[in-house]
């Protein structure tokens, strides 16, 4: 049950560098906004890792008793390949690569990011907000600017002009000028290197399926306007919290701080900003959709993995720190899943049915409120995580208490522990077991050993495939 008043929680503020107790504006009421996809291909397990854990922020603040209208965008337009304004718009390169208009392609993997985030346990935003809807907003924006004095046209479209906003490098604490000495004037004649497109001009040999007019030409919004002009037309020209992947930090928030604050004449725009860390692949490589070495929630399940045990290997590593993801660390989440699950389903059917409210007893109590100070120290979801292992695993409370403890816990983890595992498409854990050792066996470099093994794990119907993440078994079809 949430209580009634809500509870007091620290969050990590990226603006301060520091952990501070969250007062938001308006008592009880929170307004969140996270960066959401870009969707010219599948969002991978790095991308998705972002979004467990905006989701868990938003099922905390739920819990301690917060009323929170969570917003996310779909960039669906204006995210160009380079970071510097350059290069190609995301959405008209995948509409190259598949050949369908880019209308088409966005719709596409929309629709899959949703069902991957479904997967996942990850709750869907109060409101999501398609970049494309909101070109009015954006023009608006970009309009307030230009009579401010905020922004320049160039043949190229219309730029903001970092110099004129003296605190643009606090956020991201950057050298502007280390950056400004690397800087060559270019062809799209930029006045400073940091400057960035509000708007960008069409040029008739892209052929783009996406356009409109604007007062300054037919084109489309630079990438950074949209979350500005989308997260105050539904949160409020200040609101509290803002979400997003470190990456953003450097260029992409900083840019949403600079053209909000300027349009509006308001600061902070946001009060608190918070950064979720990457997933990193073996060699601490960001896992990257330019890359190609990426992987997508539907391919961990194709593969026999749960979502919700990646869900898991996600919660057991805080939020700002790297997670190194490998086949066999999310082979150990799966068991660990197996092992909350089977607790879970025990408890469940020793108790009967799912009871009511409890009085808890002082022991159950007393997990309770190690979940909720774990929760509310910067979300510290190993804790809470491990919170849960023990409840499960005590036996002095009653299956009737371990269950409502779960259930109530449940509410911020979304591990949904109490559905049954489905059979199919799930790797027996024998072969599992088999896997390691056989990976045992190839460090040992007891080759014999680890290709009988390999023979074992055939026939029982079992690929093994090695990839640079590590070894995993598939269904031969
Ligand atoms: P994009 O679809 O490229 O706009 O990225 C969506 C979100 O995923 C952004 O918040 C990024 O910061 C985040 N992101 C990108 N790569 C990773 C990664 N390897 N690990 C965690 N988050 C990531
Ligand atoms: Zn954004």
């Amino acid at each position: 049950m949430s209580p009634v008043k809500p509870e007091p929680i620290q969050l990590f503020n990226t603006l301060t560098r520091s952990v501070a107790n969250f007062e938001p504006i308006k008592a009880g009421q929170v307004g969140l906004y996270s960066c959401g996809p870009t969707v010219y291909s599948y969002a991978h397990i790095g991308n998705m890792r972002s979004y467990i854990f905006a989701d868990v922020l938003r099922r905390t603040l739920e819990y301690l008793g917060y009323k929170v209208n969570h917003v996310m965008n779909i960039t669906d337009v204006g995210h160009l390949t380079d970071d510097a304004d350059a290069g190609e718009d995301k959405l008209e390169l995948g509409s190259r690569r598949e050949g369908i208009d880019a209308w088409a392609v966005a719709r596409k993997y929309t629709e899959a990011f949703f069902a991957h985030a479904a997967m996942l346990g990850i709750k869907k935003p109060t409101v999501v907000c398609k970049a494309t809807d909101y070109i009015p907003e954006q023009i608006g924006m970009i309009k307030d600017l230009e009579q401010r004095g905020y922004a320049y046209l160039t043949e190229d479209g219309v730029y903001f002009d970092t110099s004129k906003f003296p605190t643009y490098a606090d956020f991201g604490r950057l050298d502007v000028e280390g950056l400004q000495s690397g800087h060559r004037v270019d062809a799209r004649d930029k006045r400073n290197k940091t400057d960035f497109a509000l708007w960008k001009f069409s040029k008739p040999e892209d052929h783009r399926c996406m356009e409109w007019d604007s007062p300054w030409g037919r084109g489309f919004p630079g990438w950074h306007i949209e979350c500005s002009a989308m997260s105050m037309k539904f949160l409020g020209s200040q609101f509290d919290i803002h979400t997003g992947g470190v990456d953003h930090i450097p260029i992409h928030h900083t840019n949403e701080i600079a053209q909000s604050e300027a349009s509006t004449g308001k600061s902070p725009f946001v009060r608190v900003w918070m950064h979720g860390e990457f997933l990193v692949v073996d060699d601490s490589a960001k896992m990257s959709k330019s890359s190609g070495q990426t992987l997508t929630v539907q391919a961990l399940a194709d593969a026999g993995y749960y979502p919700l045990a990646f869900r898991l290997l996600a919660l057991q590593c805080h939020y700002r720190k790297q997670l190194k993801f490998s086949y066999e660390s999310l082979a150990g989440a799966q068991r660990g899943y197996e092992r909350l699950s089977n607790l879970a389903q025990r408890a469940l059917a020793e108790a009967g049915a799912k009871p009511q409210q409890l009085k808890w007893s002082d022991a159950a109590e007393k997990y309770r409120q190690q979940f909720r100070a774990a929760l509310a120290q910067d979300l510290n979801m190993p804790q809470a995580v491990a919170t849960l292992y023990s409840l499960l695993e005590d036996s002095g409370l009653s299956a009737a208490e371990r269950v409502s403890l779960v259930a109530e816990m449940d509410q911020v983890l979304g591990l949904d522990v109490f559905t049954p595992m489905p059979s199919v498409g799930t790797v027996p854990p024998e072969l599992t077991a088999m896997l390691d050792e056989r990976n045992q066996a190839r460090t040992a470099k007891n080759w014999g050993r680890a290709d009988e093994l390999r023979r074992e794990i055939d026939a029982r119907g079992y690929e093994i495939c090695d990839s640079p993440q590590g070894s995993y078994l598939k269904k031969k079809l």
